[in-house]
């Protein structure tokens, strides 16, 4: 559970972005607010027929004349009750039309933000807790929108219409009804605002409870292991008696408020009929008149009865609203510029020329970097962890934007073209690929949306996948588990490298691509690779460096700087080098798992 009270409620953003959305449908809107009158309107109107009734009724004369009075009164009141049923109807449809409609809206315009964010947005983020926004964007609406017709709106209208009605019946009792209500509404308030701490609280003790479940759910090995279910279900019944102990407090606050709300309705319910029976006695109402007083009191006390929780639960969803709303008015962190050109890669070199960045102001990670790439030239990018060496092909997919300095491809600056077009241009295998909770088919097939069944498994073949991939039980359609968990890491690098296969991309960048799979698979893929690099300019970062051994040029990078670039063997030739002593340490394991 979330603890939406914490949440920053501004109400006004949301109705914004909600009003830009109710704009599209005029018409449904106003069915509804047309609807909602009418229906109110005949809930008010119709018990002044009946008084009428009783009125006649009350006479005591059976004769025909009173009895044709009384069926014509009879015919304006079904009349008015079938108005009411058939407003509620179209209230109701008009509703459920209006809302839905909006929901799909809000839903898909919230998808396409959200997926127009930038890389950093999403691994500052949780991914669960975005899906969360993305949905109760869209369900707040019907919150706020039910709540306020069924409730507000409708409650204020029958309360001014009563209060009015009794008001022309009598100045005393329209003006008691009208005190009475303004009473009750602001002992709602009191009541509600009471009862938020409370209800904090509980919300908080929920949090806990499912906290410590899914803590302990996730290490149920460890806690096997350590042989501690009795000390882990010591934990959990501590927040399962909290939990308990918060929840009754919240449920018994609830429980008078119900009970201070039924006794104002005895209070007025005998009060106001009191009075009646003193107007009576003065012949100043009716026998209908009681009826109708009666009536109303029943109906306006049914109608803000849950005023105040309405308005709770108005309040949390604009706080729920308001946390996609925020999301959705923050500028894209990586954005198209407004004539961005489609990307042309005729040559495929690569210039990064004078570049700085870091991810936060105070830590540079490249300053003055430059790097320039032949087309159809094979780079290697070497050196120890927390180099920079991601941040390069990160900078390169235009994931970040440069602080200073320009990067382009054929010529052409890649933060003038579409974010599109660029990362077209380009196949990216990373260091832990994810996959979709789709078929294996459709996962390599992202590659190249509309290939082949055939040239999917072709690719398969190439990334040395096809094999295991035949070896499941359902083969190419088995679905691989949220983010791919029913593979191994080597596994999805093969079906990662199998879809650039089929992306067949000009440039090729190749983050620790196989750096999961064990030398046989990967001296395998290593052929498949050399086939895939063929005619393409090419970026592989790797730590083996037993794999970069053929690369054209491998670039040493320290600290975020070029340390020292060239062939493997002119590398190997500057003794003291970094990267000579890189080799030198890892040619020991690779003598001793018998590599080279
Ligand atoms: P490795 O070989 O371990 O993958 P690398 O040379 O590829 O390392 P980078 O991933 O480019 O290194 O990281 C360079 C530095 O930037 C590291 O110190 C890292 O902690 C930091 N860094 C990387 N990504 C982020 C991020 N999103 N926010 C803040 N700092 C980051």
């Amino acid at each position: 559970m979330i603890l939406q009270e914490k949440k920053p409620i501004r109400a006004w953003p949301v109705i914004r972005a909600y009003l830009k959305a109710i704009r599209k449908y005029p018409a449904l809107l106003v069915g509804v607010f047309v609807s909602s009158m009418i229906l109110e309107g005949a809930s008010i109107i119709a018990p002044l027929y009946l008084r009428d009734l009783i009125d006649t009724l009350s006479i005591g004369a059976r004769t025909p004349g009173v009895v044709s009075v009384l069926l014509a009164i009879l015919v304006v009141f079904a009349v008015v009750i079938l108005i009411r049923w058939i407003a509620g109807l179209a209230q109701a449809f008009a509703i459920n039309y209006i809302e839905l409609w909006i929901m799909a809206d809000l839903s898909n315009d919230a998808f396409v933000n959200l997926l127009g964010h930038s890389h950093d947005f999403f691994i500052s983020n949780f991914a669960g807790s975005l899906t969360r926004k993305v949905s109760r964007y869209s369900r707040s609406f019907e919150q706020i929108f039910d709540t306020f017709f069924y409730s507000f709106f409708s409650t204020a209208v029958f309360a001014i219409g009563t209060i009015i009605v009794l008001f022309q019946r009598n100045t005393i009792l329209g003006a008691a009804l009208l005190v009475w209500t303004l009473f009750f509404l602001a002992l709602q308030i009191i009541l509600t605002r009471w009862r938020q701490p409370l209800r904090i609280a509980r919300a908080l003790e929920d949090t806990r409870m499912t906290g410590v479940l899914s803590d302990a759910v996730s290490n149920q090995s460890t806690i096997s292991q350590f042989g501690a279910s009795r000390h882990e279900h010591d934990i959990f019944a501590g927040a399962v008696e909290k939990w308990r102990a918060a929840n009754l407090r919240s449920w018994n606050a609830d429980a008078w408020t119900q009970g201070i709300q039924g006794f104002l309705t005895v209070v007025v319910q005998a009060g106001l009929l009191y009075g009646a029976i003193i107007l009576w006695q003065r012949g100043v109402v009716t026998v209908g008149d009681f009826v109708l007083i009666q009536i109303y009191i029943l109906a306006l006390i049914n109608h803000i009865w849950n005023v105040g929780g309405n308005l709770r639960r108005i309040y949390d969803a604009f706080a729920d609203a308001y946390e996609m709303v925020d999301i959705m008015d923050r500028p894209h962190g990586v954005r198209d510029i407004p004539a961005a050109r489609q990307l042309r890669v005729d040559s495929r070199d690569i210039v990064m020329r004078d570049v700085a960045f870091g991810f936060s102001d105070s830590r540079p990670i490249l300053s003055h970097f430059s790097l320039s790439i032949r087309a159809g030239e094979k780079v290697a990018l070497v050196g120890p962890s927390g180099a920079g060496k991601s941040t390069i092909t990160k900078l390169l997919l235009r994931l970040y934007d440069t602080t200073s300095g320009t990067i382009e491809i054929d010529g052409q600056d890649i933060a003038k073209v579409t974010q599109e077009s660029l990362r077209r241009a380009i196949a990216f295998v990373p260091q832990e690929p994810i996959l979709f909770h789709r078929s294996l088919m459709d996962n390599i097939r992202y590659g190249r949306q509309g290939a082949t069944d055939e040239e999917v498994m072709e690719a398969a073949k190439k990334a040395h996948c096809h094999d295991f991939i035949a070896g499941l039980p359902e083969g190419y359609e088995t679905h691989v588990g949220e983010r791919g968990v029913k593979l191994s890491g080597g596994e999805r690098q093969r079906v990662a490298i199998a879809r650039a296969i089929l992306k067949d991309a000009p440039i090729l960048i190749l983050d620790e691509a196989t750096s999961s799979l064990d030398s046989e698979s990967e001296s395998l893929i290593q052929d498949a690779l050399k086939v895939l690099m063929e005619g393409k300019t090419v970026i592989v970062i790797a730590h083996r460096l037993s794999t970069i051994m053929t690369m054209d040029r491998i670039v040493v990078i320290e600290d975020g700087k070029i340390a020292a670039e060239g062939t493997h063997a002119e590398l190997l030739d500057q003794k003291g080098g970094l990267y000579h002593k890189l080799w030198s340490i890892q040619a020991g394991s690779f003598v001793a798992d018998g590599t080279v």
